[in-house]
Order: structure tokens, then sequence, then C-alpha cells
């Protein structure tokens, strides 16, 4: 496409999105000032656009800046040094928006929340697919969009959008737009709560009036913006996620375990409706979803005994879900491994459901202080590493029983990121089985 032929632009963070954004805009003609600190990200582009820092740039003439949303805007010096020249500060979402006039009629979701927007992202787009509308995904999933081959007429882009991507988008006007949830995370960004939840207020701000827009319905912050959104608009542009009405199928729907995915279900469902898919063609599609790894993953079963792998649930309103999917029955049969490097004091979401645990075990730097939480509710282990916890678990797990790893923790106190962390559950998880098949 020509969308940005003759227009310039300078790129701060050349990993993924950075990298389409350059791409996207030399292909269509613009010119390109780019800039990574690490010489084998600036490379890529070597011979092809200018490679200047942006910071220390005349932004003179420029229409605009794009940073990665990685980049912390609310104390990197590029938003003054930008603002200064009149120039708006970026991401690759935004450029998208900009381009979409000259791609082939087509329709954009894009869905927000703290918790399931990857999960719902790629239930909607396995749906689609599924029907045989065609999809691409990208977005915070992982997929830069721009790097995307454009749909064809009729096609549906399906975005996962954080609110760092959403703070450096100006004029996506989502035809449908989703929000899960808002419950308190990344606060080092954001001055305080509210802050954060206005942040993600926004994607729904920049829609017309006349587009649709679906709300989670299970905390406060969720239900003030619906409120505010449907002010705005016309009867039945805005709904409300109906848990009730699917609550039936979820039996069948393997991926979709627990009370947090009944509720992405239920959005995924009104953004369905609402691009036209009729609840008889979503039924199979639902049931052949594999998810996603990392969330809930069923990754073993030994001797009776399940091991779910939830290492991305990095915060307590996460976990709290996973906790409530396996009720006693009659018994409490969760062996729950928690902790890592904690966000926020307290497990206090989780409280609600430790009578469906049999036993926790604590591992990383918020273990001992865990423990301490915990102790007195339910039975608790203090475990240091995550291979000592699996062990303990295992030791104390009969038929029926469920081991689950769902920290309500970042990670990075013992590993790389939460893959690792899930990935190395799955190895132990493995080498036990084959132990156990040897003996
Ligand atoms: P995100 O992309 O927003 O981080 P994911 O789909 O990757 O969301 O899920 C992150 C974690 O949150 C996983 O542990 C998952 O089981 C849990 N989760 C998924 N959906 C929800 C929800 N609606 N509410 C609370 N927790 C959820």
């Amino acid at each position: 496409s020509s969308a940005f032929a003759g227009k310039r632009y300078a790129i701060l963070g050349l990993a993924r999105s950075g990298l389409a954004a350059a791409e996207a805009l030399l292909a269509s003609g613009a010119e390109v000032v780019a800039w990574d600190r690490q010489d084998v990200a600036r490379e890529k582009l070597a011979g092809r656009a200018e490679l200047s820092d942006p910071l220390e740039l005349d932004l003179t003439g420029f229409d605009g800046v794009i940073v990665s949303p990685g980049v912390p805007i609310n104390t990197h010096p590029i938003a003054g040094h930008a603002e200064k020249y009149g120039v708006p500060v970026i991401g690759d979402i935004e450029l998208f928006a900009l381009a979409r006039p000259s791609l082939p009629s087509h329709k954009v979701v894009g869905i927000t929340g703290t918790n399931g927007k990857s999960t719902t992202t790629a239930l909607v787009s396995h749906v689609l697919e599924e029907v045989g509308i065609p999809v691409r995904m990208g977005g915070n999933i992982g997929v830069p969009i721009l790097g995307e081959e454009s749909l064809p007429s009729g096609g549906v882009y399906v975005l996962e959008l954080s609110s760092y991507q959403i703070d450096l988008t100006l004029s996506l006007a989502c035809d449908a737009a989703a929000l899960l949830n808002i419950t308190p995370d990344h606060l080092d960004r954001y001055d305080d709560f509210a802050s954060y939840a206005a942040s993600k207020a926004r994607l729904f701000a920049m829609q017309h009036a006349d587009q649709f827009a679906v709300f989670g319905t299970n905390d406060p912050q969720t239900n003030r913006i619906a409120e505010v959104e449907a002010a705005r608009r016309p009867e039945g542009r805005v709904k409300a996620a109906d848990q009730a009405s699917i609550a039936e199928g979820q039996a069948d729907w393997p991926a979709l375990q627990g009370p947090h995915n009944l509720e992405n279900a239920a959005v995924a469902v009104a953004l369905l409706e609402n691009l036209g898919v009729q609840p008889a063609q979503w039924g199979d599609a639902f049931k052949s979803f594999r998810g996603l790894p990392h969330r809930m993953e069923v990754v073993g079963e030994h001797d009776g005994v399940l091991f779910i792998n939830d290492s991305k649930a990095t915060n307590q309103a996460s976990a709290a879900p996973a906790l409530a999917a396996y009720p006693a029955n009659p018994a409490p049969r969760v062996h729950w491994i928690v902790g890592g490097l904690a966000k926020e004091d307290g497990l206090g979401a989780c409280e609600q459901y430790l009578g469906n645990v049999k036993g926790a075990y604590t591992i990383g730097e918020s273990g001992p202080n865990f423990a301490e939480m915990l102790d007195e509710k339910v039975a608790v282990e203090k475990c240091e590493l995550l291979c000592e916890a699996v062990t303990r678990a295992i030791a104390n797990a009969e038929a029926g029983d469920i081991i689950l790893l769902s920290p309500a923790c970042a990670s990075f106190d013992q590993f790389r990121d939460y893959e690792k962390r899930g990935e190395h559950f799955c190895q132990i998880v493995s080498a036990i089985a084959e132990a156990g098949e040897a003996s």
C-alpha cells in the first residue's frame, strides 16, 4: 500500500513491532529514521533507513515518533522531546489505524483487559477461521499486525491490545471492542489505578457511537466504563458479557476451564454475534479450541493426578479463578504451587477459594510471606524451588487430585519469564512421569 508515501517517521526501538513498523513504512514509501541501542537490531535496517537516535534529532517535519510498548513513556525523555516539536508519539497499532483507508474492506476487533486478553483473542480468531472468515490476529499476542499480509475484502483483524499499546494509539476506531476486566497490575507504569483504568477506557472513547462494545461484568472499574459508553451510544451498541446464556456448553470446551474462561467465552460470543457469526456455527469451534500454552494448560495426568500449567497467572486476580475451576469433590483436591516475585501484597482474591485447596507449596521470593499468610487456612509446605514443590505435591496427591502451578506472581526472581517457568514445570512433570514408567 502507499498509505505512508512521502511521510517521515522516527522509530525508537527495533524489536519485533518496531522492525515490522519500519518495514511497512519503507515498503509504502515513507522516509524512516530508526534507532535501537543494540547494534544487531540497527543492522537489520542498514542501508535502508537513517540510523540516528530520535532523542538527538530535530523533529521538525516528522509525522510521528514510533516507540515500542516496552518504552515507559510516562518517564522516558522521548515524550517531552517529541512534544517540543508537536510530533505525536505513537505505536505500531496507530500506524495500522492510519493505514486502514488503503486496505480492502475489513473489520477490526480490539480486545483488552488485565487478564484474559490472549485467550479471548485466540478464541475469537479460531472461531472466525473455523467458520471460513479470513482472519489476521496480532498486537500484544506477540505478532506485529503490520508484519502480517493484508486481508482480502471481508476479512477481520483481531487485535489484542495492552494498555501500553492503547496509550500509543490515537485513532483506532474498532468496529467491535471488548474489555474483559480491570484489576490492579502494571502500576509501575501508571500514577495510580485510576490512570491505568483510564488508559483502557480510551479504546472505547476512540470508537464511533454506532460501533459495538462488550464488557465483562466482574469488577467496578469495568462496569463504570460500560456505563459511560452506554450513555453515549444508541441502544444495543453496548453489551454486558452474558455468562448465563453460555454456561451450559462450557462442559464440552476442554480448553476453557474455570469461571474466568466462562467470562472470556461470553465476551467472545458477543463479539462473534456482532460479526454475524450465528450460535449454530460457533459451538463446534469452541470445542476444538486448543487454548494457549501456560494458561490452565493440561500438561499431564499420572496415576490419576492432573497437572495444570497456569504459569501465566502473574497476579492474584488470575490465580483466583484457577483455584475456583476445581471445586472440592467432595474434599478439596488442589495442590497449589504459588509464589515468585509478588506484584501487589496479599492473595486477597484467592482467599475465597482456599476451600478447594488441599495443600499449598510456596516458592520463590514471596514464598515465605505467602506461607505466613496461608498458614492456619490451608496446609502449607515452604519450598524454595519449583522442582521441590512439585515433588512434595506429588508425595501428597491422590488419584483425582490436581497439581496446579498458578503462582499469582511474576517470574523474574527465578526465571527469565513466565514461559520459562511454565516450561520448567512441564519438564519436571515429564521427568517424573518417565521415572514412574521406568520403576
Ligand atoms: P492476558 O493476555 O490478558 O495476560 P491470558 O489469556 O494470557 O491473558 O491469561 C493470563 C492469565 O489469566 C492466565 O493464568 C489465565 O488462566 C488467567 N485468566 C484468563 N482469563 C481471565 C479472566 N477473564 N479473569 C481472570 N483471569 C483470567
